[in-house]
């Protein structure tokens, strides 16, 4: 199964991909995740990338798919989720080709929609575990210890570059002008799945549970 999770920056995306991993045996792809990798491990790729990745403007498509292209397993029972993947309309093509080749297309795509407010205040107040990525929020979803990450016990944590009210709205302006018009792509092939990503995350991943048992 290939699912796509489609949304603004900051609309919970991340948290409701850890769940999918850790419950329902999904394999989790982010592109921007991959792209982090690349600018901490220092690698040329990753010089190149790293002023774009805090401005909050797109990486070059051909970048993004070459990397992308090195994490992809489309094995026959393979459950897939791609976070931030495809953004623009060419990548939604070039997802398409990659999968008729091997047989196989996306099955379902999940449509968080938020408020722009909303999105302001989640980027101002996350962070994460910076040893396994764990997703927090400060006020509203901190570690159960104070200072000690819920899921592996490390002690340091991080924010996000890109995290900055200036990042975002650059972020968000890229996402209207080139992602959410992929909404009616898929909505068009009607494997277009909408959630209110402004309710509790219980909430979102129950609707999430029965669109992926479809
Ligand atoms: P994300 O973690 O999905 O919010 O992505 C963080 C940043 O990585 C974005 O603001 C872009 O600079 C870059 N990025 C991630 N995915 C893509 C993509 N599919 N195409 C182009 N740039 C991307």
């Amino acid at each position: 199964m290939i699912l796509v999770f489609l949304g603004p920056p900051g609309c919970g995306k991340g948290t409701q991909s850890e769940y999918l991993v850790k419950h329902k045996e999904f394999k989790h792809v982010s592109t921007g995740d991959l792209l982090r990798a690349e600018v901490k491990a220092g690698t040329d790729l990753g010089k190149q990338i790293e002023s774009l990745l805090a401005s909050g403007a797109l990486v070059p498509s051909e970048i993004v798919i070459e990397l992308l292209k090195k994490s992809l397993d489309f094995s026959r029972g393979v459950r897939l989720l791609l976070d931030g993947f495809p953004r623009t309309l060419d990548q939604a093509l070039t997802l398409d080709k990659m999968l008729e080749d091997v047989g196989s297309s996306v099955h379902s795509v999940i449509n968080f929609s938020i408020s722009e407010q909303e999105l302001y205040s989640r980027i101002a107040g996350r962070f994460s575990c910076a040893s396994c990525g764990m997703i927090y929020h400060d006020p509203h979803m901190l570690p159960e210890k104070e200072g000690v990450c819920d899921k592996c016990h490390g002690t340091e944590f991080k924010k996000r570059s890109d995290d900055t009210a200036q990042a975002l709205s650059e972020r968000l302006k890229e996402f209207e002008a080139v992602t959410a018009p992929l909404k009616q792509y898929y909505q068009d092939k009607g494997i277009l799945n909408n959630v209110d990503a402004a309710k509790s995350v219980q909430q979102i991943r129950e609707e999430i549970s029965v669109f992926i048992k479809s």
